[in-house]
């Protein structure tokens, strides 16, 4: 049997010993899973959940009713941080009410050891703190922790394996996240990931095409691949792969579904895999492509490994290819040292590439990574000016690009009922929403819409089959 093997039969036989235990203890217990940051948190906490499942516990959104609850943290920006603080306060009071109550804290945040001594010395109440290294123990934890072991802090990141086969609860959606990788070995001077994350390790193509098959048997219809740079996948593995094979493969899968992906580093990003995505039907048109910034000197500090250039001229291949391609990004406003002229660079990047929309951040140091340690002379209030020029620019070009879609029309997912009643919400092959009139039937199928008003959201018409 291999390690992986064993750790999981391990942590299998711990989940049997909890359920037996937790329904002596609270009849019926229920737990409460809060999620904090990216969707390689999201998948996280859909593990969880299944253990949780399999150890007896119904899950329930409300932590004043619940017997375990659990905050799956983030530590990629200082506000993220505080918010999870804020929360895990907020269950001193819970736990007075239920002194049977077993609080944990895990993810990026908790994997830092600074955070895990604060939480050790102020917030006495949390359990069990572990890190992203240990996730699948959680069974162990638990069960220890509610025999009586003292309170229990592990983030070890000694063991680098990827443990396969953990159970999985996942939302019941059309849309669901597939992890490809985990880890990051880029170590961008701004970002926690690495140090938190831990170094690249890809999961062999099997086992992904394992889990694509049962998503779509389970009705997903729309899949994204997940890991910090999805274009170093299967570095280490012992077969002849890379991500755009990987692509093909799950490409020539049977049936009618879409595969995105998330997230394409630009300096990896190669022709061969804009070619795949434009050979390949069921890979979406989308492709988020984080530029970080416009200025060559600030990506320099930045530690990206591209320039502007290089950037635009893969942009401009991608449009060649896929005349009908959506573009994302994320940007950072205000990295230490970065000048108002230099920033200017950003905007008018963005203003060539026309993306679909943005996702930005104001800087935020991370202790322990190099660009904290720069000086850092232009204040947050100026920042926050530059970051609404930011926003005034996209949000232009964002509704310009709506306008082209007036008038066209687009196969999309219908992935969940509307507000409006008697409306649908469908997902072009791009990242466009379009609301139109339809049976609550037609969730979890493809529709073909016609775009018929752009005035507040895209609304369409069902394009009727002859
Ligand atoms: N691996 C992905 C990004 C993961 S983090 C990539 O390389 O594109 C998601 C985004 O958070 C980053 O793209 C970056 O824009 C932002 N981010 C990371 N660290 C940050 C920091 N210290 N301050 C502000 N934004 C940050
Ligand atoms: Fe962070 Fe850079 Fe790794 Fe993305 S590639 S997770 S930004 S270090």
């Amino acid at each position: 049997m291999s390690t992986s093997q064993t750790v999981l039969e391990q942590q299998l036989e711990y989940m049997q010993k909890v359920k037996a235990l937790v329904g002596v203890l609270y009849g019926q217990p229920k737990a409460c899973v809060n999620t904090f940051g990216c969707q390689q948190n999201v998948s996280d906490s859909e593990h969880i959940k299944g253990m949780l499942e399999a150890m007896g516990y119904t899950l329930t959104d409300e932590m004043d009713d619940a017997d375990f609850v659990l905050f799956n943290t983030c530590a990629v920006r200082e506000h993220a941080q505080d918010r999870v603080y804020g929360n895990i306060g907020i269950t001193k009071q819970l736990k007075k009410a239920r002194s049977n109550m077993v609080i944990a804290v895990c993810g990026c945040m908790a994997q830092q050891q600074y955070v895990a001594d604060r939480i050790k010395k102020s917030y006495p109440y949390v359990d069990i703190l572990f890190g992203t290294h240990v996730t699948h123990k959680l069974p162990e934890f638990l069960y220890k922790r509610l025999n009586g072991s003292p309170r229990i802090f592990d983030i070890s990141a000694q063991n680098n394996e990827i443990i396969e086969g953990i159970p999985v609860h996942r939302d019941k959606s059309v849309k669901g996240w597939l992890p490809i990788m985990y880890g990051c070995n880029n170590f961008c001077t701004y970002c926690v990931v690495p140090y938190v994350r831990g170094r690249e390790r890809s999961r062999t193509s099997a086992e992904i095409i394992k889990e694509a098959k049962i998503m779509i048997e389970s009705g997903v219809r729309d899949i994204t691949l997940l890991g910090q740079n999805v274009n170093s996948y299967g570095k280490g593995l012992d077969e002849d792969i890379n991500f755009a094979k990987l692509l093909r493969r799950l490409n020539d899968l049977p049936g009618e579904f879409r595969l995105r992906f998330m997230t394409s580093h630009p300096k990896d990003c190669t022709k061969e895999l804009l070619d795949t995505m434009t050979e390949c039907e069921k890979v979406a048109h989308h492709l988020h492509l984080p530029v970080q910034c416009g200025n060559d000197r600030v990506l320099k500090e930045m530690n990206r490994h591209y320039d502007r250039d290089t950037y635009l001229s893969l942009i401009d291949y991608a449009k060649e290819r896929m005349p009908d391609l959506a573009l994302t990004s994320d940007i950072i406003v205000g990295f230490p040292g970065e000048t108002y002229d230099e920033f200017c660079d950003t905007l008018s990047l963005i203003k060539e590439v026309e993306y679909n929309s943005l996702f930005t951040f104001i800087y935020s140091p991370r202790p322990g990574t190099p660009a904290a340690e720069l000086p850092d002379p232009i204040s947050r209030a100026e920042k926050g000016k530059w970051f609404s020029e930011l926003l005034a620019v996209q949000d232009q070009i964002g509704k310009r690009k709506e306008k082209e879609l007036l008038g066209k029309t687009f196969r999309v997912l219908c992935e969940e009922k509307a507000e409006r009643d008697g409306y649908i919400i469908g997902r072009t092959n791009g990242t466009a929403v379009i609301e139109f009139e339809g049976d609550d039937a037609l969730i979890g199928t493809f529709a073909d819409v016609q775009v018929t008003d752009i005035n507040n959201a895209p609304t369409g018409v069902l394009i009727k089959e002859k």
